[in-house]
């Protein structure tokens, strides 16, 4: 491509909207605009790397046996009511109307659909395992669009659904599909770690998302470096040691407390450790107030509540001052346990029951109660663990310390067991000529957010620096002085030499200052750098890497050598 005929608006100046490297990066670049918030437009550059991102997914999903489909993204709400999750996705689902009066949603995933395409077609298991995928757009609601191609409201994902005869059947795709994605990422040059990922509203057991680690990703992760365990926040398990268990239970007392709203104001106060503290956390949720008591020097895990509950995300919101006044009878932050209106449940997590003498909030403005034991004082329902990891917490498989990492949740992959089957009415007849659900699995990867992940890594402060495998043009040449006709001439003999050997190359030909180029062509990140400047009557051009300081003096000759062993280096060819 001639850069002087290229669409390729970059920016000199970092987009105001942009906060990450990644986000303003693409924009500077010229690779993606935004349309509105969580929406962008892909242009050129942006697209062909989207389209090798696709590419690779679409290569490693054909090896592991599975096929490629294009599914609507409209999708009739019945089909979302059958499963249960036209309400479970709520305001995230974007929903539309036709001229009948008839529902709709733009997909934000495809279980249910993949589930009803097959539904009456499989009939037999003979006609199974059965693995299937689509590359296609996605939209989502979100509540907090950001980051660019990172969190969008419209994105693309590659989406792969499993059917099989039973649990065995599906735990062998499960792991025919992890070693794709370990392929996938790979290529995709990544840096990655697979976790343990919250199965929420997605429905089954197992679940395991591919993370690309970054300080910028919203995804956290707990992991052991003595064994093998990692898990996000939202699914660590948290191992919490009581220390004083065998305490005698002391006499309750009544403790004036006044203005003492916080945990933090308490702890200075009463000059007593925050673990000897019971902290009450009051919600609406899905239509109920919920009282929660976690110990105070601890976070609540929402996502452990929510599915404790079976509610959506979205049915989880902080209780009003009225509401925590018409249940406890006091001010917001005088909440406890003791004596609290039956109108609220009382969810307690299971450590708070083994703590004695804890203090809580009185249920009675500026006052608090010390010396608060479970089953003596109060009781409700008691949950195994509703607390957030934390940095320093012990590994709940070897006893270890657990670190505490960031990524980008780039893929995921989920057993989901016969969920959208029964829902949707999906079954084949096995061996014995017996109906039976299909055992489902499904697995999707996040291509464009894949995208921004690779940026995220790959990025200096000059530009992105693309890994050959998805850079949008592998080499790019500068013709430094296009008014000269020796430089014109060699830029124009390397250019079709490249290209007539099957590289993707980049000519700027453009009449612009040699400045302009060299940054244009560090922000956009192409790998391999041809100059074609003052030397250029003697054959001679420099040659460089977006990856390194390192600048040569070759033979123009031997340009097409260099550029080859780049991709042998990176095993592409
Ligand atoms: P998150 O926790 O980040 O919201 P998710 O669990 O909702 O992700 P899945 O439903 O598992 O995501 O979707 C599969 C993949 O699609 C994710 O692993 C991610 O890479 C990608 N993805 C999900 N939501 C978005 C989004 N809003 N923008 C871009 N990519 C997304
Ligand atoms: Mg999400």
């Amino acid at each position: 491509m001639r850069m002087s005929k290229m669409y390729m608006p970059t920016l000199r100046e970092v987009p105001a909207e942009a906060e990450l490297a990644s986000h303003k990066l693409l924009l500077r670049a010229g690779m993606i605009r935004k349309l509105v918030s969580g929406v962008y437009t892909y242009l050129p550059l942006g697209y062909k790397v989207v389209r090798k991102v696709e590419q690779i997914c679409r290569e490693e999903m054909d090896a592991a046996g599975s096929q490629e489909f294009l599914l609507s993204a409209i999708q009739p709400r019945e089909l979302w009511e059958a499963s249960g999750r036209w309400q479970d996705f709520g305001p995230e689902m974007f929903k539309l109307v036709d001229r009948n009066e008839r529902e709709f949603c733009l997909g934000p995933t495809h279980e249910e659909y993949f589930t009803a395409v097959i539904k009456d077609e499989v009939k037999s298991y003979k006609q199974l395992p059965l693995n299937i995928y689509q590359i296609q757009t996605k939209y989502r609601d979100e509540k907090r669009p950001r980051f660019g191609l990172m969190r969008g409201r419209e994105f693309i994902m590659k989406d792969a659904y499993s059917f099989d005869v039973d649990e065995e059947g599906l735990k062998k795709a499960y792991e025919i599909m992890w070693k794709a994605y370990d392929r996938v990422f790979t290529r995709l040059h990544l840096t990655y770690r697979v976790v343990q990922g919250d199965t929420g509203a997605m429905g089954g057991k197992v679940s395991h998302e591919f993370m690309a680690m970054s300080d910028v990703g919203e995804g956290v992760i707990a992991y052991c470096d003595k064994c093998d365990y990692a898990a996000t926040d939202e699914k660590a398990d948290v191992v919490y040691r009581v220390d004083n268990t065998g305490d005698e239970l002391l006499e309750v007392e009544k403790v004036h407390t006044p203005d003492i709203k916080t945990i933090e104001d308490l702890n200075k106060y009463l000059s007593m450790e925050k673990s000897k503290f019971g902290k009450a956390l009051v919600y609406n949720a899905g239509g109920e107030t919920v009282v929660v008591i976690i110990p105070a020097d601890r976070e609540l895990n929402e996502v452990k509540l929510i599915n404790y509950l079976k509610i959506g995300e979205h049915e989880l919101e902080f209780a009003d001052d009225e509401t925590i006044k018409a249940i406890s009878g006091a001010d917001k932050g005088f909440t406890g346990p003791v004596g609290l209106s039956k109108d609220a449940r009382l969810l307690i997590d299971s450590r708070i029951t083994k703590m004695k003498n804890i203090v809580v909030g009185g249920n009675e403005t500026d006052y608090h109660l010390k010396n608060v034991n479970y089953g003596r004082d109060f009781q409700g329902e008691i949950v195994d663990d509703l607390l957030l990891v934390e940095e320093g917490d012990i590994c709940p498989k070897c006893g270890e310390v657990l670190k505490i990492d960031r990524g980008i949740e780039v893929g995921n992959i989920f057993q989901l067991g016969t969920k959208y089957s029964e829902s949707i009415g999906a079954k084949f007849l096995d061996e014995n000529g017996k109906e039976e659900y299909f055992v489902m699995g499904s697995y999707g990867i996040g291509v464009t957010r894949s995208v921004a992940a690779v940026v995220e890594q790959y990025h200096d402060e000059d530009g992105i620096i693309w890994p050959l495998v998805v850079a949008p043009y592998h080499v790019i040449i500068t013709v430094v002085n296009t008014k000269n006709e020796e430089q014109t001439e060699l830029g124009e003999k390397l250019y079709k030499e490249l290209l007539s050997l099957g590289y993707e190359v980049l000519l700027d030909d453009r009449n612009d200052r040699a400045g302009v180029k060299f940054k244009d062509r560090d922000l956009i990140g192409i790998p391999i750098r041809v100059t074609v400047g003052k030397l250029a009557g003697e054959n001679i051009v420099e040659y460089s890497l977006r990856s390194s300081k390192e600048k040569i003096e070759v033979n123009a000759d031997t340009v097409k050598d260099l550029v080859l062993e780049e991709f042998v280096k990176a095993g592409l060819k």
